[in-house]
C-alpha cells in the first residue's frame, strides 16, 4: 500500500482558524502526507507554517475557489513543484443564512459557484493526473441541509450542497476504473465559525437543536477532519460514491 509520505493532499479552504478544513489539512500533515493549503484568506500561510514546523512538507496558495484561472494556475504550480496530486479535498464553502423570498439571483450564483461548481472545477482540473497514475481520492464537502433542506442557510445551499452529492455520485461511477474513489462527507452542527451559530443570539435556538441530536452534543472539526482522513486514506479504496454523514445522529437516512 500507499506510504502517506509519497502523498500530497490539496486542501481547499483551510485558512480559517477553527474550520474543518484547517483541521484537516493539519491532520493530513501529521501522517506524513504534503500538503497543499489553499483559501482565499492569506491566514492559510499559518497553517503551511504549522504544517512544516511539525515535520511535513506544505505550501500555501492564496486564490479564490470562483475564479478558474487562479485554479488552473494553482494546480499547475503544484504538479511542477509535487510531481503528481493524491487526494482533493473540496472543503471552501460559505452560507448566506436568508429566505428564498430576499435571495437575489447575484447571491443565488455566489453561493452556487463557491460551494458546486468550484469543487467540479477542481475536480476537473485534478483528474487527468490522477488518470494517468491510476489513483485519486477525491472528497466533497456536502452538509445535512443538502440531504433534508436546511435548518437556517438558504435554498441556495441546500441547493448547492445537493447538487455536491451528485457530483460525487456521478464521479465516482465516471472514474471508478481509474483507481479514482470519490466521496462526500455529510457534517451536521460542526463547531467551526461558520454559518452564525457561534453568534450570541443562538443560545436558545442552540440548546433547541440539541434536543434533536441523538448525541446530545455539537461535533468538533476534528471529528469531520478524521472521517475525510479516512476517505482519503489507501485503505479506503473500495468505498466510493458514498456520503458519510457525521451528524451525531441528527439525520439517520
Ligand atoms: P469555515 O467558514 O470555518 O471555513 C470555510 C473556509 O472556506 C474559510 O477558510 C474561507 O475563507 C474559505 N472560503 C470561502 N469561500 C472561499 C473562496 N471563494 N475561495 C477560497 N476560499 C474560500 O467553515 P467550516 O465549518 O470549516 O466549513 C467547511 C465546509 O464544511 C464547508 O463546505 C461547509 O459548507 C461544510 N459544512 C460545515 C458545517 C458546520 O456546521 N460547520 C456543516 C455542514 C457542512
Amino acid at each position: 500500500d500507499k506510504d502517506w509520505g509519497e502523498q500530497v493532499a490539496v486542501v481547499t479552504g483551510a485558512g480559517s482558524t477553527r474550520g474543518i478544513g484547517r483541521e484537516t489539512a493539519l491532520h493530513f500533515g501529521r501522517l506524513g502526507a504534503s500538503v497543499v493549503a489553499i483559501d482565499r484568506d492569506p491566514i492559510v500561510g499559518e497553517v503551511a507554517a504549522q504544517i512544516r514546523a511539525e515535520g511535513s512538507k506544505a505550501i500555501a496558495i492564496t486564490l479564490d475557489v470562483t475564479k478558474d484561472v487562479e485554479i488552473q494556475r494553482a494546480l499547475d504550480q503544484v504538479l511542477n513543484e509535487f510531481g503528481h496530486i493524491d487526494i482533493l479535498v473540496n472543503n471552501a464553502g460559505i452560507t448566506r443564512p436568508n429566505s428564498i423570498l430576499n435571495i437575489s439571483r447575484s447571491e443565488w450564483e455566489l453561493v452556487l459557484a463557491t460551494d458546486l461548481t468550484s469543487s467540479f472545477v477542481f475536480t476537473q482540473e485534478v483528474l487527468p493526473a490522477m488518470m494517468k497514475r491510476k489513483y485519486g481520492r477525491i472528497i466533497n464537502l456536502s452538509s445535512i441541509s443538502g440531504e433534508r433542506g436546511g435548518v437556517q442557510n438558504g435554498c441556495h445551499y441546500s441547493a448547492a450542497k445537493a447538487g455536491v452529492m451528485g457530483l460525487t455520485k456521478h464521479v465516482a461511477r465516471e472514474m471508478g476504473g481509474y483507481g479514482i474513489t470519490c466521496n462526500a462527507v455529510s457534517p451536521g452542527l460542526i463547531e467551526t465559525d461558520f454559518g452564525g451559530f457561534t453568534e450570541g443570539d443562538a443560545g436558545e435556538r442552540r440548546a433547541l437543536l440539541m434536543k434533536e441530536i441523538p448525541a446530545g452534543r455539537s461535533g468538533s472539526a476534528e471529528e469531520v477532519a478524521a472521517t475525510i482522513c479516512f476517505l482519503a486514506s489507501p485503505a479506503a479504496g473500495y468505498i466510493t460514491g458514498e456520503i458519510v454523514d457525521v451528524n451525531g445522529g441528527w439525520h439517520i437516512d
